[in-house]
């Protein structure tokens, strides 16, 4: 007698699509959510079609983010007439900031999920499954953070879980990233700035302890990452929350140098990244880490917004221009080529041309290696939306036009001073379209392109800059 396979029982795999809109922190949060489904039998698939899941995770940080989602919910409703099984996630700060009202828009709707309920993806999925109707998990993180309504009990599960999480390999949403992965180390942010949403889609400052995030980084090194990239939306602010609920003991330093510190002791971890942060938090021994730890690299990225004092004060960044300059002086008295990054908001309410002009002449003076400008788009729930002289479109676009050709210039010029130099590359990615060649990054976070017939991926080399553009330097193998 013979068995056949179809005697035995058979597992059927389901697939998942996963769209990602907006910040390195849904990238994390959409692989979170891909580990969890890999744990319910799901396998990632590139096209919608392929799907019986499709999961948008949302950014609501620009304008018409809702109409982008609802114009994506449009063409992907179709799908569901040749595939009645099909289910459509909307998950991120879409769906927290909109809420309910979204399933009223688009009925096609089968999960509802805010970016502080990722844990429940497998218990929604079900839900969604039996009753046939949609799913809702809104609100900010609980259990793991909210430390103000946390029982001792619910703490130690929670820490359980999250120790529990780090023993699975944490998928990576593109192949190409595994040398280079996110770990999300705190989530919210205290500081509502006039033009920012994220205090309404993220709920207030909550960090991860530090041996969780130890745990997760060694997971992903073990994995065979290389860098890491710490994710919040204010990292300098990270750990203060700990400290004022008595889980961390206050130092000198201060929780987020410590944990940085504590980090760079790895072997295996050849480089520390951070996103983002806020130069009001920005504190003196992080430059100073800079200097001490060359795991950290030659790159900051420090969000100004505006060069101009009157439009600081109307946006409550807490800094003016000049305290802004003399954290970029403490980053660069540590290292003299540090490079910087911004991000910075062109025609928000009441900007004037001399206050615009202040924001030139702040960029002329950092000379950042790139940055990223946005004309001002009034976003819901913030104070800024109402806020009278409104800047005309077409003053915002000349604006920002002026601003990237400046800034295009100073790329260009930067970038041109390497030629000839010698920079340790590490490699992250081979090209998609180029045979032969492969991207890395340099210390001060410049894109390196090499050609070699061998995979640099992973190594960190030494490369000759033979020519160099405003995107990218090219090199040689030293
Ligand atoms: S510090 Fe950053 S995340 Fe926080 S409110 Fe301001 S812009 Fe938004």
């Amino acid at each position: 007698m013979t068995t056949t396979l179809i005697d035995e029982p058979v597992l059927a795999t389901r697939k998942v699509h996963i769209e990602t809109w907006g910040c390195q922190m849904n990238v994390a949060d959409s692989e979170k959510m891909l580990g969890l489904l890999q744990g319910q039998n799901y396998q990632l698939v590139d096209t919608p079609e392929q799907a019986d899941l499709i999961v948008l995770n949302t950014c609501h940080i620009r304008e018409k983010s809702t109409h982008k989602i609802m114009s994506r919910l449009g063409v992907l409703k179709e799908l569901k007439l040749t595939n009645r099984g099909l289910k459509i996630a909307v998950t991120g700060c879409v769906a927290q900031a909109e809420g309910e009202k979204l399933l009223k828009r688009a009925p096609t709707i089968d999960l509802l999920m805010g970016p502080g309920k990722i844990d429940e993806l497998p218990r929604l999925l079900e839900e969604v499954k039996e009753t046939h109707r949609p799913a809702v998990a809104l609100g900010f993180i609980s259990g793991r953070g909210d430390h103000t309504h946390e029982t001792p009990e619910e703490i130690a599960k929670s820490q359980a879980a999250a120790f529990e999480e780090c023993q699975h390999p944490v998928p990576s949403l593109v192949g190409r990233n595994e040398i280079s992965r996110f770990v999300t180390i705190q989530q919210g942010c205290n500081n509502f700035c006039t033009f920012c949403v994220v205090p309404f889609t993220r709920g207030k400052e909550i960090s991860v302890k530090p041996p969780i995030v130890m745990a997760k980084v060694r997971s992903f090194l073990q994995q065979g990452a290389k860098e890491i990239t710490l994710l919040g939306q204010n990292v300098n602010s990270y750990g203060l929350d700990l400290v004022e609920n008595g889980r961390l003991t206050p130092t000198a330093d201060g929780p987020f140098v410590d944990l940085l510190r504590e980090l760079c002791t790895i072997p295996e971890l050849a480089r520390v990244r951070l996103i983002t942060s806020n130069p009001h938090d920005f504190t003196f021994p992080l430059a100073q880490l800079f200097a001490s730890e060359p795991k950290m690299g030659k790159y900051f990225h420090l969000p100004v917004q505006s060069g101009s004092d009157v439009i600081l004060e109307k946006m409550k960044r807490k800094v003016t221009a000049a305290d802004y300059l003399r954290r970029v002086q403490w980053l660069r008295d540590a290292v003299p080529d540090m490079a910087l990054s911004t991000d910075l908001i062109v025609g928000f309410p009441g900007e004037s041309d001399a206050d615009f002009d202040a924001t030139l002449s702040l960029v002329e003076q950092v000379r950042y290696h790139f940055l990223y400008a946005f004309g001002y788009s009034p976003r819901k729930h913030t104070a800024a939306v109402r806020f009278k002289d409104v800047v005309p479109e077409a003053v915002k676009t000349k604006r920002l036009a002026a601003l990237n050709a400046l800034q295009d210039q100073i790329t260009v010029e930067i970038n041109e001073a390497t030629i000839g130099k010698t920079h340790k590359v590490l490699f992250l990615y081979p090209s998609k379209k180029k045979p032969d060649c492969f991207y890395g990054r340099n210390a001060q976070f410049q894109l390196v392109q090499v050609e070699s017939k061998a995979s640099l991926v992973g190594q960190e080399l030494d490369v000759c800059i033979t020519e160099a553009n405003k995107t990218a330097l090219v090199g040689t193998l030293v």
